[in-house]
């Protein structure tokens, strides 16, 4: 008996089923694939192709899954419409679909529906219609005299069809300079033929690998070495490069990006925040001579589309992206770099709950490549995982070249005497004095949108509020509004309380960077101020040019949230002023310390960069908070230590597991009544305790209910095989929602 031909390991002489079905992943929230027919008579279909199917009276795209067919009865089955050309979804990223579901608990579709974003990219372009020079052309063009059909405008036509090329006539045309009509004259003509041809695919720049880069410090040069010593050996491994602010980061890891290209591989840079990294693609550009690759919520559906195939048929060697571009179809991933590996922004809170640092890692060990995790200020999850032998870890203690780390210093909030509705303590009003005379940079940080986080009534107190989360209502100024951070919520601010009716008794409560450009205005009003905060800036571009010319010194002084804390570097600011430290220690987040030492520390990186001596002014009411003595001393590890030490007690993350089961529901009876049959149903497993439930911190959002249980679990607890036995047990209806964040990282 010889083996079947299609290879399926079922015999030739039996009937061979699995040739006539097959699994079809839909990037819905179904539970699992769904079985269709292969047509009568056609042939196998791979896994990873993508199908046009129906589900219901819906036209879908999905894609061949493997697994096991169920046993619907073949007659029930409905046929796949069509197979579409466009290359398979490689299995390298179906399996690491399946492994991002099974972990998140998120159904596999919405997952895949992840790598599915453009689905302009699936289907066949549109044929364009494209004309060349015909031999009567080349011949008209040396002819001399020039026939008199030839005139000024068709020949430049035909010199830019010269060379032979079919080209869209559009773009012949445009640059020719000239009307789509005389074109068209050329083809009555006889001098140029067109025809209808599919476009050409964009082109995509290639980087230059041997491009020589900086000449690298011996620190970073033996940083560089390890990590492309690993991109050389191949597998999987981490490498966490830890390197002060400044140290030079960013060139060290584009050794190891030039290395990969050189062998011919893909390399995916995954940003947080991409948008404002215009200054990282210029670097970029600066170095290897071409633009990566972008993929991020930006982009327009063109660029999207474009971006996908490339990067399916290879021609994007480069990817840079936010954390979604881990799920783009690479064919010859070679190397993955997670910048500032901390940062919040890779953690996804809506629809599929992700860590991508956590999953980049793990796409990389699918893919047996090497990964690396970079950052100043490392995440504990990772200093964990260095300590116990998992990460490699790779230092550059010091900063490139003449400059040195800033000095920094706390300012006791409680000992300085403020007037009302002032933010700016005496010794910060000094430093900034002395920065401005002796013409250099301040950067004043306040993480704070708007003008003023609260607005109450002096006569009866009311808090205005917005009216469908828990959450107070925050004064823009500029655009004379109130906003709810939370769900987009705005009115224009009343003239009077909406509760007593008191006209002119609205009052601001604290300061957001509105109100403190207000008071450096008031008290340095010949200083050229910027206000970098996103809701201010139109987008990417803008943030890049504002960048831009405080890089250049058109600004004296910076005011901005978070969003200058990251990348940036001016040679002049040499004063960082961090306005409110204490913002970030509220709440019951587990990482709120953590966190702000993190975005302190950034923000204070930015002084300094150049030879100029930087120094850095903490204004904080709790002085003796281990945050700000770490800050204070630039002690991160001893910081981390005691950090760990507490978490390890608490049994918190990284020394224990967490799951966050959130309810929500139209009304808050419906969402108690879900969360406690949840509780009810709770499981009784060693090593696992669940809290709650509890109304969530926003315990109403987006006018939805909102209650909150909490799973933690020992390390070694399977904890998703727990929740999935858990959930099976709970069946919800009505308006009833149940979100699963397996790691939460948000606790609201
Ligand atoms: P990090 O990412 O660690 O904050 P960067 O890579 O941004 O540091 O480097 C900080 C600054 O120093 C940048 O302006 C960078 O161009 C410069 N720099 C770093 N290393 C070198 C080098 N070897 N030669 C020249 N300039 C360097
Ligand atoms: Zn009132
Ligand atoms: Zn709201």
């Amino acid at each position: 008996m010889a083996d079947c031909p299609a290879n399926c390991g079922a015999l030739n002489d039996a009937p061979a089923p699995e040739h006539e079905r097959v699994r079809v992943l839909l990037p819905l929230p179904l539970p699992a694939a769904l079985d269709y027919r292969i047509p009568d008579g056609e042939p196998r279909v791979e896994p990873g192709r993508f199908v046009r199917v129906t589900l219901g009276s819906r036209r879908m795209i999905g894609v061949v899954w493997e697994g096991e067919c169920d046993d619907v009865p073949a007659e029930r089955l409905k046929p796949i419409m069509e197979v579409l050309p466009s290359p398979a979804l490689p299995a390298e990223l179906r399996r690491f679909i399946d492994r991002v579901a099974a972990y998140t608990l998120a159904p596999p579709g919405m997952v895949l529906s992840m790598a599915m974003r453009s689905e302009a990219a699936l289907l066949p372009s549109t044929p364009r219609r494209v004309c060349a020079i015909t031999e009567a052309g080349a011949t008209a063009l040396v002819e001399s005299p020039p026939p008199k059909r030839l005139t000024a405008g068709r020949r430049r036509v035909l010199e830019v069809l010269r060379d032979g090329s079919a080209m869209p006539m559009a773009e012949a045309a445009r640059e020719a300079g000239v009307g789509a009509a005389v074109v068209r004259g050329l083809v009555a003509a006889g001098l140029a033929s067109d025809r209808l041809a599919p476009p050409m695919p964009p082109r995509v720049e290639e980087p230059d690998w041997q491009a020589p880069g900086p000449k690298l410090s011996a620190a970073q040069q033996k940083a560089a070495q390890r990590l492309v010593e690993r991109v050389e050996s191949g597998g999987f491994h981490v490498t966490v490069l830890d390197g002060v602010t400044g140290s030079g980061k960013t060139e060290t890891y584009f050794a190891a990006v030039a290395a990969a290209l050189a062998r011919g591989r893909q390399v995916l840079v995954l940003l947080p925040e991409i948008a404002l990294s215009v200054q990282w693609l210029e670097r970029f550009r600066r170095r290897f001579g071409a633009a990566p690759t972008e993929w991020h919520s930006d982009i327009g559906q063109t660029q999207r589309r474009d971006a996908w195939r490339a990067v399916a048929n290879g021609r994007a060697r480069v990817v840079v992206g936010a954390r979604s571009a881990l799920f783009l179809p690479f064919s010859e991933l070679g190397l993955i770099i997670v910048d500032e590996e901390h940062d919040l922004s890779y953690k996804q809170e809506d629809g599929v709950c992700y860590q991508a640092r956590d999953m980049a890692v793990l796409r990389a060990s699918l893919a047996q490549i090497p990964i690396v995790l970079v950052s100043a200020t490392p995440s504990l999850e990772t200093v964990i995982n260095v300590s116990r032998g998992r990460y490699d870890s790779v230092h550059l203690p010091e900063r490139h070249g003449a400059a040195s780390l800033p000095s920094v210093a706390l300012i006791d909030m409680r000992k300085e005497k403020l007037p009302p509705g002032h933010f700016l303590s005496p010794p910060l009003v000094k430093a900034l004095e002395e920065t401005l005379a002796d013409g250099e940079q301040a950067l004043l940080f306040l993480n704070r949108r708007g003008y003023a986080p609260l607005t109450l009534c002096r006569s009866c107190g009311h808090r205005l509020q917005c009216p469908s989360c828990t959450a107070w209502l925050v004064e823009h100024r500029f655009t004379g509004r109130l906003l709810c951070h939370h769900c987009g919520y705005s009115v224009p601010l009343p003239p009077f309380c909406p509760e007593c009716l008191s006209a002119g008794t609205l009052v601001p409560c604290g300061p957001g960077v509105e109100r403190l450009s207000e008071e450096v205005a008031e008290r340095f009003p010949d200083a050229r101020t910027a206000l970098m905060v996103s809701d201010a800036l139109p987008g990417p571009r803008a943030a890049a040019d504002l960048a831009d010319a405080m890089a250049a010194h058109r600004y004296d002084v910076m005011i901005g949230t978070q969003i200058v804390a990251k990348g940036h570097h001016f040679p002049m600011l040499t004063l960082v002023g961090i306005v409110d430290a204490d913002i970030g220690l509220g709440g019951g987040d587990l990482r709120a310390a953590e966190r702000t030492y993190q975005l302190l520390h950034q923000v204070a990186g930015r002084a300094g960069r150049e030879e100029r001596l930087g120094r850095v002014l903490i204004q904080t009411y709790m002085p003796e908070q281990p945050v700000m003595k770490a800050l204070a001393a630039n002690d991160r590890d001893r910081f981390l230590e005691a950090e760990a030490a507490q978490r390890r007690a608490a049994h918190l993350p990284p020394f224990a597991r967490l799951a966050a089961l959130i309810v929500s529901a139209n009304d808050a009876e419906s969402a108690d009544f879900a969360a406690r049959a949840l509780a009810r149903a709770a499981p009784h497993v060693p090593g696992v305790a669940v809290l709650g439930p509890a109304p969530a911190p926003l315990a109403v959002l987006r006018g939805r209910h909102r209650r909150r249980l909490l799973l933690q679990a020992e390390r070694s607890v399977n904890v998703q095989a727990v929740l999935r036995e858990w959930l099976a047990k709970v069946k919800f209806g009505g308006s009833v929602r149940l979100q699963v964040d397996i790691d939460p990282y948000s606790f609201l």
